[in-house]
């Protein structure tokens, strides 16, 4: 469900027609919708209300302030996976004691930036990891709190490059070395255990593997009690997936009645790390087509956006369905790939797609890019990040400017005696 509709040929975002916000700050844009955005964070908590729990949104998803704020102001916090995320979510507002902090690969640096923070937990995925933050934490004269990330070995059946929960995935401690890794924590004077930490995968379309999976962690938990390990937190990451194309993921409300009865008799409080079921159907990139192109093989629709503003197709084989901002009667139907400027065959938004006939000039809007669309994107080919743009009712919000081509190469110098 989301706020992105026509209104007879226009297509609008909330009150607002899209074809007015390009005229104004140009394309390719990011559009978020301030209704869809709040709904889905409402729906998600509300449908664990009778467990004790926190919403700490993955802003790798997307990390924009705005966005952050936002749910900061709903009573969510934050996962983080880097010293900037870190730096992001703290700038947006989020308390310290609502941040979480997951990867396989924290820097001394990042510890210390975090202890000093004062976070709610490290989420620590190794041994070598537990150590380091102990002897850091220690230099400074803290304590850090932590919880193992435990790998259940679970396939939550999603693409391999976002499947996390395997054996042989990098991620977490693997399930049959967890109490031996927790009793070195214990023993370990500058760290405190307060929880365990899971996440299997992102863009999950049934509930079973987080049942399997937190099953497994219920009965580990209470291994962990019978050796006086306390578990305050059970963070389970996060992972539900979303509608793109014809998917049927299980809404928050079936996925709580499916897992509740694991939760419910642990008496820990329930960390959610939801970031793609918040924020994909809530965003689009809105893009200009610049030409049309027919070759013997194909046709091909060309626009201003390309893998370097939104790299899921290009990097998973996502789908994310095209539609045009004006929806003109009696256009013909065509098989295109749209493709976006940059110098690579692997730069796409769609193959093979039957889409509405379009001319230069018209825009398309790219739906589902609220979730690892800004986030993912990059310089590359020398081309200045897109705009973010926030609609709220009738109003909106340029949420981050549009780069300039200053922005790219600041910091950047030629030597002079080189
Ligand atoms: C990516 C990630 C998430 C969010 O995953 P979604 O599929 O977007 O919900 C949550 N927790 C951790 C540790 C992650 O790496």
């Amino acid at each position: 469900m989301h706020h992105f509709h026509y209104r007879g040929e226009d297509l609008y975002c909330e009150e607002v027609p899209i074809s007015a916000l390009a005229e104004e700050v140009g394309t390719p844009f990011y559009l978020y919708s301030h209704a869809t955005l709040t709904r889905h964070f409402r729906v998600f908590n509300e449908a664990f209300q009778e467990i004790p729990h926190l919403i700490c949104f993955a802003a790798k998803a997307n990390a924009n302030l705005a966005i952050l704020n936002l749910f900061s102001t709903m009573g969510g916090g934050a996962d983080v996976v880097s010293g900037g995320e870190l730096f992001r979510a703290l700038r947006a507002g989020i308390a310290p004691d609502r941040i979480v902090f997951a990867g396989v690969g924290k820097s001394r640096e990042e510890m210390v930036e975090a202890l000093k923070a004062d976070i709610l937990m490290f989420n620590v995925e190794s041994s070598q990891e537990l150590r380091l933050l102990n002897q850091v934490a220690g230099e400074m004269g803290m304590v850090a709190r932590v919880a193992l990330r435990v790998n259940p070995d679970v396939d939550p059946k999603t693409h391999p490059y976002i499947s996390t929960g395997l054996k042989q995935s990098k991620f977490g401690i693997d399930i049959s070395l967890a109490l031996e890794e927790y009793q070195l924590a214990q023993s370990l004077p500058h760290i405190a255990i307060v929880g365990i930490h899971e996440h299997i995968g992102s863009q999950i379309t049934d509930v079973t593997p987080f049942v399997d999976s937190l099953s497994r962690i219920a009965e580990l938990i209470g291994e962990l009690r019978t050796l006086g390990i306390e578990i305050r937190y059970l963070d389970m990451g996060g992972g539900l997936g979303i509608p793109y194309d014809d998917e049927t993921p299980p809404h928050p409300t079936e996925m709580a009645k499916a897992i509740n009865p694991i939760l419910k008799p642990l008496g820990c409080t329930i960390i959610f790390e939801p970031g793609r079921v918040i924020v994909g159907n809530a965003g689009i990139l809105v893009t200009k087509v610049l030409y049309t192109k027919r070759t013997p093989e194909k046709d091909f629709v060309i626009v201003d956006a390309g893998m370097n503003d939104l790299v899921r197709p290009s990097l998973y084989e996502s789908y994310h369905a095209i539609q045009p901002v004006r929806r003109l009667d009696g256009r013909g139907r065509l098989t295109v790939d749209v493709v976006g400027p940059i110098c690579e065959s692997g730069d796409f938004l769609a193959k093979n797609r039957e889409i509405t006939m379009v001319e230069p000039g018209e825009l398309l809007a790219v739906m589902s890019a609220g979730a690892y669309g800004f986030t993912m994107a990059s310089n590359y080919n020398a081309r200045p990040k897109a705009a973010e743009v926030l609609v709220k009712e009738d109003r909106h919000f340029i949420i981050r400017a549009r780069e300039s081509y200053e922005d790219l190469i600041r910091g950047e110098d030629i030597p002079d005696n080189l």
